[in-house]
């Protein structure tokens, strides 16, 4: 496509993981001018577009800030409201609070508890990578 030279976007697809089904599932990301990340979609990974290279970045692919708007869909297979970027393995996996604070990372099997306030914000989807072990 060709586009206009202004206002140019750059938009980053991310493979994460629901950790309730172990389905992979992309996070489109929009990136501002400093080094911070917005989630802008959530979406479903047809299974005849696993292997392409569209969705081969996971999560060590972004740095800088991460940041849910309220607005953010939550995972698309559990509706998870909560998404962490392990700390060990740096990629992204879905997390449902109504489960509970422990966690396990679906892609290196990390076991982690989530460390976040029990009082949540009016966002609750700010949380990235405060995962103690
Ligand atoms: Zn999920
Ligand atoms: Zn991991």
């Amino acid at each position: 496509m060709a586009g206009s030279s202004s206002g140019k976007k750059i938009a980053r697809i991310i493979v994460s993981r629901c950790m309730k089904t172990g389905k992979d599932y992309g996070i489109r990301w929009e990136k501002t001018d400093s080094d911070l990340w917005i989630a802008t979609w959530s979406f479903k990974i047809p299974s005849s577009q696993k292997n392409s290279n569209d969705y081969k970045q996971s999560g060590d692919a972004l740095s800088g800030e991460f940041k849910f708007p309220p607005d953010y869909p939550g995972c698309p297979h559990c509706q998870g409201r909560i998404t962490i970027r392990c700390i060990d393995c740096k990629k992204i996996y879905c997390h449902d609070i109504e489960k509970g604070i422990k966690t396990r990372c679906p892609w290196c099997k990390m076991d982690g508890v989530l460390n976040i306030n029990p009082n949540p914000t009016p966002s609750p989807l700010t949380i990235d990578g405060n995962v103690d072990r």
